[in-house]
């Protein structure tokens, strides 16, 4: 190789570095800690403490789906003459399927930009989400703010919905047959959001989308389909909240769903 060649080489392998490691340090910054601060855009190492109480934590804007009109006067005898995520959202306030119903304060249909190429799947809401209606508003659902702002991803420009649409109580894990019973919302928004993309958060949303009982390492190794559209699996937030260790792994996952969307 002449030194030219290799001149051009080392400021490829250069620019390589310098990209993953700043795209790193910003994940890093926005999952890991928020009292680190990395100057990752000019690839600056330097870092100083802040004050643990000095970061306001913010609650994610959650975006309401709102161009189509609920079409009151329509008469929804079944969930198959739906064909609005509104109309769809009133059949959920009422629906009472499976035992959810008696223990819930809210529904929790799911939040976003209706126009969305990527749909995500969480499990079931938690107390928070139970309290004020909405997906992802807890501990959980700040991390995966911040790990979808690391991708350059807005809450804005997702949309976010669960396979269950009611709290489970004491969050435990949902039963089969309340998948069973909730599962033709779920797939009723998949066919009126036509997502090109979806991402699957934890096991239980993997298990139910791709119809299929996998170890999550296999799950997450490839991309799958659902109606022929591709689905990629990650850790669930609350998952990533109990084992750190976890988080690069996502971060992985995280970048190849970005390198997906760009294509
Ligand atoms: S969890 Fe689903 S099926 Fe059960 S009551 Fe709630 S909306 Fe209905």
């Amino acid at each position: 190789m002449g030194s030219d060649s290799m001149e051009k080489y080392k400021g490829f392998l250069l620019e390589y570095l310098r990209t993953h490691l700043s795209r790193y340090f910003k994940y890093y910054q926005n999952v890991y800690s928020d009292t680190i601060r990395l100057d990752s855009d000019n690839f600056k190492l330097n870092y100083s403490i802040a004050s643990a109480n000095s970061k306001k934590i913010e609650t994610p804007s959650i975006p309401e789906f709102s161009d189509v009109e609920v079409k009151k006067e329509k008469n929804i005898n079944h969930v198959a003459d739906v064909d609005s995520l509104q109309v769809l959202k009133k059949v959920v306030e009422e629906c009472q399927l499976c035992e959810l119903h008696k223990s819930r304060l809210n529904t929790v249909f799911g939040a976003g930009s209706d126009r969305s190429k990527l749909l995500i799947i969480g499990e079931a809401p938690g107390a928070e989400e139970d309290k004020i209606g909405l997906p992802f508003v807890g501990r959980s659902g700040k991390l995966l703010t911040k790990m979808l702002e690391a991708i350059d991803l807005s809450r804005e420009d997702v949309f976010i919905c669960n396979v269950l649409k009611c709290r489970p109580p004491n969050n435990r894990d949902p039963k089969s047959e309340e998948i069973k019973q909730c599962s033709m919302y779920l797939d009723k928004q998949l066919e009126i959001l036509k997502p090109r993309y979806i991402l699957a958060l934890g096991r239980i949303a993997a298990k139910r989308i791709l119809e299929k009982d996998i170890p999550m390492k296999d799950f997450r190794k490839e991309v799958h389909f659902y109606h022929n559209i591709p689905v990629m699996v990650t850790y669930h937030p609350s998952a990533l909240l109990r084992n750190p260790k976890w988080k690069y792994e996502a971060w992985e996952d995280l970048k190849k769903l970005r390198s997906n969307l760009n294509k």
